[in-house]
C-alpha cells in the first residue's frame, strides 16, 4: 500500500522562475514571459490544495500549448535547471512502490496530476514520484471519480499515510485459506476509507496482493512448522518477522500480512497446535515409530 515519502528538498516556485529565465533565449520567451506569474500562482494553488484535483482544474492557457511544457520534461537541454531535478527525483533508491507498497525498485516517474491535463505541472517535482510499471499501466491518466472525488493518494501530502491503513482478514480453513480480504483500517474515517478504496480499486491492488498473499502464506506454514521444531515461541518469532517487514513501510505488503496474523488468535492456535500440512510426513513417521 501506499508509503509516505517526504517532498523533494525543491522549491517549486523558484523552478518556475528559473525556467521561464531560461526561456529568454528560445522561440517561446514572449509565451513564458506572459505566464510567469500566473503559473508562480499556478504552483502555489498546487502546494495549497496538496495536489487534489478536486480542488485543482486543468488551466486552458497551459493545455493549449501543452507541447511547450511537456519537452520541458521529455527532452531537458543538457543545461537546463530541471534537468537536475528530474535525475534526482528518478535516482532509483526506493525498494518499494510508493503507490502500491509492493517490492522492487519502482521504474518509472509518475505525475500525480497527469502532464498531458496538467501539462503546467509536468516538471514541479511535488507533482512526481516514481511508481511501478504496473500502478503506471492501471492509472493512466485517471484523476477523478464519475462522482468527482479523487481516485489516488498522495505520497507527499497525505501525512495519515504514516499508519497503516489497510487491514488483510484471512478465512479459514487454516491450512489453505478459502478467502483473504483487504479493507480499509476502521480506525480511519469513512471519507478517508472511502479514498483508499478508490486508490487500491483503481490501481488493482487486491488481486496483485492476492498472489503475494498466497506465496506468503506457504512460508508461514513452513516458518510454523520450523518455529514448533526449534520449540520456539510462536508468537515471539511471528513478532520479529513483523517488525522487520514494518521497517521497510507499516504499509509494506509484509507488514500488513504479518499484522494480520498476530490479530488471529485463531490462526495463532492452528499454527501452534494443529497438524500442519508441511508437518505431516513428519508427524506420520512420529506416529509409526
Ligand atoms: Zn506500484
Amino acid at each position: 500500500m501506499v508509503t509516505r515519502l517526504q517532498r523533494p528538498a525543491i522549491d517549486d516556485i523558484q523552478l518556475v522562475n528559473q525556467v521561464v529565465d531560461q526561456r529568454q533565449r528560445g522561440r517561446n520567451r514572449g509565451y513564458f514571459e506572459g505566464i510567469r506569474a500566473s503559473w508562480k500562482q499556478r504552483v502555489q494553488h498546487y502546494i495549497e490544495a496538496r495536489g487534489n484535483p478536486e480542488v485543482v482544474t486543468p488551466w486552458a492557457r497551459a493545455v493549449s500549448f501543452k507541447t511547450r511544457f511537456l519537452s520541458l520534461y521529455s527532452s531537458p537541454q543538457a543545461d537546463s535547471v530541471q534537468k537536475p531535478v528530474l535525475e534526482k527525483l528518478r535516482e532509483r533508491t526506493l525498494q518499494m512502490c510508493p503507490a502500491c507498497g509492493e517490492d522492487g525498485t519502482p521504474n518509472t516517474l509518475d505525475h500525480y496530476l497527469p502532464k498531458t491535463e496538467f501539462p503546467d505541472f509536468a516538471v514541479t517535482a511535488v507533482n512526481l514520484f516514481p511508481m511501478c510499471d504496473t500502478c503506471q499501466g492501471w492509472k493512466l491518466e485517471k484523476v477523478l471519480s464519475q462522482d468527482g472525488e479523487r481516485l489516488f493518494l498522495h505520497p507527499y501530502f497525505d501525512e495519515f499515510l504514516d499508519q497503516q491503513v489497510l487491514q488483510l482478514s484471512i478465512g479459514e480453513p487454516y491450512h489453505a485459506p478459502a478467502s483473504m480480504e483487504l479493507r480499509p483500517s476502521v480506525n480511519l474515517s469513512p471519507a478517508l476509507q472511502a479514498l483508499i478504496t478508490r486508490h487500491i480499486e483503481n490501481l488493482g491492488i487486491s488481486t496483485r496482493y492476492y498472489h503475494f498473499f498466497r506465496e506468503q502464506y506457504t512460508h508461514l506454514l513452513g516458518s510454523a512448522a520450523d518455529i514448533r521444531e526449534e520449540e520456539l515461541n510462536m508468537r515471539q518469532q511471528l513478532t520479529l518477522f513483523r517488525n522487520k517487514a514494518r521497517r521497510k513501510s507499516i504499509n509494506s505488503w509484509g507488514h500488513i500480512f504479518y499484522e494480520s496474523v498476530l490479530a488471529n488468535d485463531p490462526l495463532l492456535l492452528y499454527l501452534e497446535t494443529a497438524a500442519l500440512p508441511g508437518l505431516e510426513p513428519w508427524m506420520q513417521a512420529c506416529a509409526a515409530e
